[in-house]
């Protein structure tokens, strides 16, 4: 390869069955969302513009609930589309008839409403545990990162940011709870709330949020709001690697995000080894670099990783990625190692300027 950029994208070892294909079966739910929208509403063009809103939505959310739970999802989801849009007829015609009579606007709504919002976000900080509020603001007020705050507390950036994720999504639980000035009507309403804010497939699944979405009208009601939430930087951490120690914290960090993904034990066991040894390489042959861990969402669930470094960069990455040819001294697995630990893998590398290895693996379906 000789000067400038050695680019390998190595796909390695693809597991067996490719399960590429994205969006799960949300196209076999249509038939059942026409129906639900067809019993309530009788215009054709208005139906059809409802069965895709609620599509679009469905699809939002579909890497965050579990699979069991996308059908019950896809009804409730159908019925709010229909309310929303009543609601949505319904403020026209106030508003036309405001148009009509030229009194002066009411009483400013938005400070009202602004208001109301503020009480609902202390109400709902007031529910969080003084740990996880304080951590909370000091990482969006004072936009302390999370190695920083993970340095003050004595805890893991991973671990930092598993808190961050669950003090957020009980935040949106708890704020929405506040708006609707309603207890829960059950004491099941709360754990299928948080699974839900949270993405949490194996939680949804272990409260029986399906069901229950089916037979409670305030979580009914509450679920679009809470999944339709935009994406979050949540599911990032990064890490400087310079030192062993830091190793360690990649590995840890890793870990605790793809437990959040959802993986297998083993499966942890893998991405914490190969995140190892690449970690191993950064400090032994670039000695400064980093490691960002993210869970990814397309075309589905996963975890990646990339590693960089400002080192010498490998002359031969496809040499290097050659079980045997090693640089390392017998010492550990190295890139041909890392490569096959996880199901994409590449490297770019460019002599005297660096290296990065962009590595993902793939949460198996099911
Ligand atoms: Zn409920």
């Amino acid at each position: 390869m000789g000067t400038g950029a050695a680019v390998s994208a190595a796909a390695s070892a693809d597991a067996p069955g490719d399960r590429s294909g994205g969006a799960p079966d949300v196209a076999a739910l249509i038939p059942m969302v026409r129906r639900i929208v067809g019993a309530r509403v009788t215009d054709p063009t208005a139906a059809e513009d409802l069965v895709q809103e609620t599509l679009v939505r469905v699809l939002g959310a579909v890497d965050r609930v579990d699979p069991d739970m996308l059908e019950p999802y896809a009804i409730v989801t159908a019925r709010n589309v229909i309310a929303s849009m009543w609601q949505e007829k319904d403020r026209h015609r106030r508003n036309q008839h405001r148009v009509v009579d030229l009194r002066p606007p009411a009483p400013p709504d938005e400070d009202l409403l602004a208001a109301e919002e503020r009480a609902a976000v202390s109400q709902a900080l007031g529910r969080l545990g003084r740990r996880e509020r304080d951590t909370l603001i000091a990482h969006e007020v004072t936009q302390r990162d999370t190695r920083a705050l993970a340095a003050d507390l004595g805890m893991s950036p991973g671990a930092v940011a598993a808190q961050l994720h669950r003090t957020r999504a009980r935040l949106r639980v708890e704020y929405l709870l506040a708006l609707e000035q309603a207890e829960p009507p059950s004491d099941r309403c709360r754990p299928v709330l948080l699974a839900l804010s949270g993405g949490d497939r194996r939680r949804q699944r272990e409260v029986g949020a399906a069901r229950h979405l089916l037979e409670c009208d305030l979580c009914a009601r509450l679920s679009g709001p809470l999944m339709e939430r935009g994406q979050q930087r949540d599911d990032e951490v990064r890490i400087p690697v310079h030192v062993d120690a830091d190793i360690v914290l990649a590995r840890q960090t890793v870990r605790e995000l793809a437990t959040r993904a959802g993986f297998t034990a083993t499966d942890l066991t893998l991405i914490a080894t190969a995140v190892s040894e690449i970690a191993r390489n950064i400090v032994r042959f670039a000695s400064q670099g980093e490691v960002v861990v993210e869970i990814v969402d397309e075309p589905r669930r996963g975890i990646q990783v990339v590693a960089r470094d400002t080192g010498p960069g490998i002359a031969d990455v496809e040499q290097a990625l050659t079980d045997g040819f090693s640089t390392y001294h017998g010492l550990g697995l190295g890139l041909p190692g890392a490569r096959r630990l996880m199901d994409e893998f590449a490297v770019l590398s460019e002599p005297g300027r660096g290296t990065t290895v962009t590595m993902t693996k793939w949460l198996q379906k099911g």
